[in-house]
C-alpha cells in the first residue's frame, strides 16, 4: 500500500487518538468515553472519503486504543503511510535565486514525515525562510522575523505559542516604495509543524504573502 496520509492528517489522527486516551484516563463514565471514540472515528473517516479496504484496515485499531503505549505503537504502525515533505537542496536554491549565500538546512537530518512546511532562520541576514508545497509545486517566501515577548496565536497552526512577526517586503508600483505583508507565526517551526492538523491556514498564509 502506498503512503496516503498527509502530515497534517497524521497530526489530526494523533490528536483524536490522544483525546480518546485522555477520555479513558479522566472519565469513569463509559458512555462519555464511547462518545469520544465515535466522534474520533467519524472525524478520521471524514479525512479519507474514498478509503480502500487496506487503508481502512490500517485505521481500525483506533477505537481499541485506551492507553499511551497503545497510542504510540499505533502511531509507529501508521507512520510508514505518511507522505513525506518532498524537497531537494537544488529545489530550494531555485526558489531564492536572488539570495546570495543561501544556507540550506541539512535535509537528511530532518524527519520529512513530520513536516508540513520547512523553515529556518538565517541569523547572519536576519531572515526567516519558509517553504511549502502547494498543488505539487514548491513555494518559497522569506522575510524578517521579530519575536514578541508574550504568547500569541500563530497564523499557520492556530496554536497559542511563542510567536513573532514575520514580514515580507515587496517593491511597490512607485519607484523606491515598498509594501510589507505579514502575520504572527510560531517562533519554533518544529512546534508549529506538530500543531498543524489542517493545512489550509498554511496555504492561506503563504498565498496572502504572495498576492
Ligand atoms: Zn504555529
Amino acid at each position: 500500500m502506498e503512503a496516503f496520509i498527509h502530515v497534517d492528517q497524521f497530526n489530526f489522527i494523533k490528536r483524536q487518538v490522544l483525546d480518546i486516551v485522555n477520555a479513558h484516563v479522566t472519565s469513569n463514565d463509559k458512555g462519555v468515553v464511547h462518545t469520544f471514540i465515535s466522534l474520533a472515528v467519524e472525524r478520521v473517516d471524514a479525512l479519507f472519503p474514498e478509503m480502500i479496504a487496506e487503508q481502512k484496515q490500517l485505521l481500525t485499531p483506533i477505537p481499541l486504543i485506551d492507553d499511551k503505549e497503545k497510542a504510540e505503537k499505533f502511531f509507529a504502525d501508521i507512520k510508514p503511510y505518511v507522505i513525506p515533505f518532498h524537497v531537494t537542496e537544488q529545489g530550494i536554491k531555485k526558489l531564492f535565486p536572488k539570495v546570495k549565500k543561501l544556507k540550506v538546512p541539512e535535509l537528511e537530518k530532518l524527519d520529512l514525515q513530520e513536516i508540513c512546511y520547512l523553515s529556518w532562520i538565517d541569523y547572519s541576514m536576519n531572515k526567516k525562510f519558509i517553504i511549502t508545497r502547494s498543488n505539487g509545486k514548491l513555494v518559497g517566501v522569506h522575510g524578517t522575523f521579530d519575536p514578541i515577548k508574550q504568547k500569541g496565536i500563530c497564523a499557520i497552526c492556530n496554536g497559542h505559542e511563542e510567536v513573532g512577526l514575520f514580514l515580507t517586503e515587496k517593491k511597490g508600483q512607485v519607484l523606491g516604495t515598498y509594501t510589507k505583508k505579514g502575520n504572527y507565526i510560531c517562533r519554533d517551526s518544529d512546534v508549529c509543524n506538530q500543531n498543524i492538523t489542517a493545512i489550509e491556514h498554511l496555504h492561506d498564509f503563504v498565498s496572502r504573502l504572495k498576492a
